[in-house]
């Protein structure tokens, strides 16, 4: 299937998607990182063979499968210099956690053999030291074709998301962004924001609130533990509909408010059975 597979950026989900594919095919694994202590660590931890600093490197390496784990914002440049390096028969996939125009900008610069993905599995964790390899296992994988996509190397990167246990759908990489929009990267903001909210609350009372963390508080507030810079590149790069998103949590927030600020018990307690209902809805 693949031999020689590329990870560009080995932090924590490059480095599972490694250990990952190590597990099920026998294959030269080759990282590529800005910082030069994420490859030792990964040498180290035996995530990859070898490494560099350097993305014009691949060109002796020869890959036939390259992946990026970088934030978002990165895989215009990381794609130009690609280009250069690569051979026409290379595939290129993602993991990525926005699609939409994204697909289309790396798709324009890399050609047919591009292959949008995303696998819904992480945790807030970063970093190649927290690398699971069994991380994408009974997880979905989102794979976003588009027209020009090549079905060769659809198939392939289909097959090994399969062979290391994740179920694979295929989306529209703008439906995708909607989707993911409302169900992954509004809880985050809100997450970030409620966090916010405590700091200028302990700010106003003079009480340091952060002493005194509820199991609530904890559970709601676990991904605002993530990290800073994968976050601001997904909230930029899918602006739109986290601004629609944002815009419609916070007209049910002001719902709540003026429920129960002008005491409206029945409407209040219908608006908390609805929440309940619909979240043991999901499993
Ligand atoms: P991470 O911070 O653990 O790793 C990112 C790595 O990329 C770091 O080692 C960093 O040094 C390197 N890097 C940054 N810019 C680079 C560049 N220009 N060239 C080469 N290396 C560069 O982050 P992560 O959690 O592994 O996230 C990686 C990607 O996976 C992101 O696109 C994110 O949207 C996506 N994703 C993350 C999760 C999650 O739960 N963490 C889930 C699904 C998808």
């Amino acid at each position: 299937m693949f031999e020689r597979i590329a990870i560009v950026g080995v932090g924590f989900m490059g480095g599972s998607f490694a250990l990952s594919v190590k597990s099920v095919l026998s294959c030269q694994i080759f990282g590529v990182d800005i910082n030069p202590q994420a490859l030792e660590r990964a040498k180290d931890l035996k995530v990859i063979h070898e490494g560099s600093t350097n993305i014009k490197e691949l060109s002796s390496f020869r890959p036939d499968l390259v992946v990026l784990a970088t934030p978002v914002r990165t895989f215009e440049s990381i794609a130009k210099d690609l280009k250069e390096c690569l051979s026409s028969e290379t595939v290129v996939t993602d993991l990525g956690s926005v699609k939409g125009h994204l697909v289309y900008t790396v798709e324009k610069i890399l050609g047919s053999k591009f292959v949008g993905g995303h696998p819904i599995a992480g945790t807030e964790k970063s970093g190649v030291e927290n690398s699971v390899e069994g991380l994408f296992k009974g997880k979905r994988t989102i794979l976003t074709p588009t027209q020009r996509t090549e079905r060769d190397a659809l198939e392939k990167v289909k097959k090994l998301w399969e062979l290391i246990g994740s179920k694979v759908e295929f989306m529209d990489p703008f439906l995708h962004d909607v989707v993911f929009g409302a169900v992954s990267h509004l809880p985050h903001a809100v997450a970030f924001a409620l966090i916010d909210a405590l700091l200028l609350l302990t700010k106003r009372t003079g009480i340091d609130l952060f002493q005194y963390p509820g199991a609530g508080f904890k559970d709601f507030t676990r991904i605002a533990a993530s990290d800073p810079i994968m976050w601001r590149d997904i909230f930029l790069e899918n602006r739109e509909n986290i601004l629609e998103a944002i815009d419609c949590y916070s007209s049910s927030l002001r719902r709540l408010r003026e429920l129960i600020s002008e005491k409206r018990v029945e409407e209040l307690t219908q608006y908390l059975k609805e929440a309940r209902e619909n979240r043991l809805r999901i499993e």
